[in-house]
């Protein structure tokens, strides 16, 4: 919602540097039962707890970005849920913390004897997935080359993956077996520093995690190979020395554990700025390098989390990758889209962010987090008509999936962009699209200007219906459709409305959203 003039996220970040007492506690620390946070449901007197923790957030109510209202729907209770459901990804903890009133009272309870193999059937039937944060330890058996034959046969009947290792002179292959078919190198992250090796598998919305402090030293660059048939992960470690090892190593934090990726906390590695280039005359092409020891492919439509501090407060921005450009012999991944991520980003000099990131020299660093997203490339694997509706950077996610379709989409018959922009300068790869369209009979663009400097550009206005069902035609009847749409969130709120009024199914429409 536009907020006051002085009630940006800086001026918030100011405040909370000031010394000002914004808990009404003058910096105590308190333990909060549910009836006393229950007291505190008011605009003027408001707390609000999220994961265990409560916050005052009496004061950033006229700072924060979705409006009072929205802040209010937790006012008094446990908002961490809702937290979660609109924007997990910010780093409240940074944010609030000159707010923090305390941690929730611990509530006495009754002892449990309930095991993993006591899980009552509904718990069991979660695919073999373990209730949430409920870490399955295998720590015992896991840092020895083999497991027993009891551990194996109840992790088969959970379903939950596992893993093993084995030497050689100069190797070390760690095996996870996730059992799952269809694993492919973007569902695998890899990072090891320090000595510490972190392999995260993704299994639908499942994450299982490998943490383990490595027994010896190992070198930089790491193989990661899968089998994609059986879903079995080899990542392969060189020694330093060459010596045998007797364990792999120590389990760190969640090792083993087996949860929904919601609930893994996102994990950020430091990435160097290897160029900027100039696409108009406010978005750059940020190219970055991963380390060599990082495994990271984002998939088709899915962002990254960049973190920068600033004032001293961690600030963090979704941003989603693109190719280098549109090529329309793209075939597989090139090698360089698993070492380098390319953001296009455009630069607000009244933003917060994006001025300090375009403030960045080559060769610094920048946090960048595990790629997320809810677009899955099965929605386009049969298609034969897609559209895009992109405004401003809202063309981003298009990049990709326009270079995968048409390379990989057999089926597909028409593609076609529309893209809106405020001005003819602030179109994004413009020739680009329109070499594309020239060589890919497929493909078509329009452009629509909501603030043309010159008349007879191309078409004016906004998105609307009747743009809308001009556009938006199936090339054969009941031809197999997707309809994708990305930009301000007004943009893309109306586009899906309309879309609907015009009676294409849910299913038929993407919108691409953190
Ligand atoms: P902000 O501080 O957010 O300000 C942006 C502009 O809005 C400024 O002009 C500011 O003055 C104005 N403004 C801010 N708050 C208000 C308010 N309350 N009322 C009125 N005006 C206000 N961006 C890209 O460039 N490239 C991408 O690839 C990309 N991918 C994204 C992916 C996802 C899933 C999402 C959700 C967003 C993506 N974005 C992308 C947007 C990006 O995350 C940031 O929002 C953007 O870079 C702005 O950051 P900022 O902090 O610099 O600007
Ligand atoms: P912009 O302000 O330059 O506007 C581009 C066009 O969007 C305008 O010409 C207009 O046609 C349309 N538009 C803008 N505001 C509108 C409104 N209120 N109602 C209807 N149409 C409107 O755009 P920008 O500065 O490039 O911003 C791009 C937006 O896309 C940002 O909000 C960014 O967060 C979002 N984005 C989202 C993703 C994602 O994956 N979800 C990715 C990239 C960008």
């Amino acid at each position: 919602v536009p907020l006051k003039p002085g009630r940006s996220l800086m001026d918030w970040i100011r405040l909370t540097k000031s010394g000002k007492d914004l808990t009404g506690l003058k910096g105590r620390l308190i333990e909060v039962t549910e009836e006393e946070l229950a007291k505190h449901s008011k605009k003027d007197d408001c707390w609000i707890c999220i994961r265990g923790l409560v916050y005052n957030v009496t004061s950033y109510m006229e700072y924060h970005p979705g409006g009072d209202d929205e802040l209010m729907r937790a006012a008094g209770t446990d908002g961490t849920d809702l937290f979660d459901q609109v924007h997990r990804w910010v780093n409240y903890e940074s944010m609030l913390k000159e707010c923090l009133v305390g941690r929730m009272a611990l509530k006495p309870v009754a002892a449990t004897t309930e095991t993993c193999c006591t899980l009552p059937e509904e718990k069991k039937l979660l695919n073999g997935m373990l209730p949430k944060n409920k870490v399955l330890d295998t720590s015992s058996k896991d840092l020895t080359p083999r497991e027993t034959h009891a551990q194996l046969t109840l992790n088969v009947l959970l379903e939950v993956p596992h893993y093993d290792w084995f030497q050689t002179d100069h190797l070390v292959t760690v095996v996870i077996y996730t059992k799952q078919k269809g694993m492919n190198s973007e569902m695998v992250i890899v990072d090891h520093q320090d000595g510490r090796l972190r392999v995260d598998s993704i299994l639908r919305d499942y994450s299982y995690l490998l943490h383990i402090e490595l027994s010896y030293a190992v070198q930089e660059d790491i193989a990661v190979h899968i089998a994609e048939k059986v879903g079995k992960v080899e990542i392969v470690l060189k020694k330093k020395d060459n010596i045998p090892w007797s364990k792999l190593g120590q389990p760190l934090e969640s090792h083993s554990s087996f949860i929904k990726c919601t609930d893994r906390g996102l994990c950020y590695r430091r990435c160097k700025l290897i160029s900027k280039t100039e696409v108009t005359h406010d978005t750059k092409l940020f190219c970055l390098m991963l380390p060599r020891s990082t495994h990271l492919q984002v998939p088709v439509g899915h962002h990254v989390y960049l973190k920068q501090i600033i004032a001293g407060t961690e600030i963090v921005k979704p941003y989603t990758p693109v190719s280098c450009s549109l090529k329309s012999d793209f075939k597989e991944p090139s090698h360089h889209d698993s070492t380098h991520l390319i953001l296009m980003i455009k630069i607000y000099p009244n933003g917060l962010f994006t001025p300090e990131l375009d403030h960045l020299q080559i060769g610094d660093y920048i946090s960048v987090s595990n790629s997320e997203g809810s677009f899955k490339k099965s929605q386009v694997q049969t298609l034969e008509d897609l559209f895009l509706l992109a405004a401003g950077t809202g063309f981003t996610p298009m990049v990709k999936l326009l270079n995968y379709v048409l390379t990989n989409v057999c089926s597909l018959r028409t593609v076609k962009l529309m893209f809106f922009n405020k001005t003819e300068d602030d179109i994004l790869w413009r020739n680009q699209l329109e070499q594309l369209a020239l060589k890919d009979k497929r493909f078509e663009v329009q452009f629509i200007l909501s603030e043309p400097k010159k008349e007879g550009t191309g078409k004016q206005g906004k998105i609307s219906s009747s743009l809308l069902s001009e556009f938006v035609k199936r090339s054969k009847k009941d031809s197999k459709i997707l309809i994708c749409v990305c930009g301000p969130a007004p943009f893309t709120e109306q586009g899906i409305q309309f879309l609907q009024d015009l009676g294409y199914s849910k299913e038929e429409v993407h919108s691409f959203t953190a």
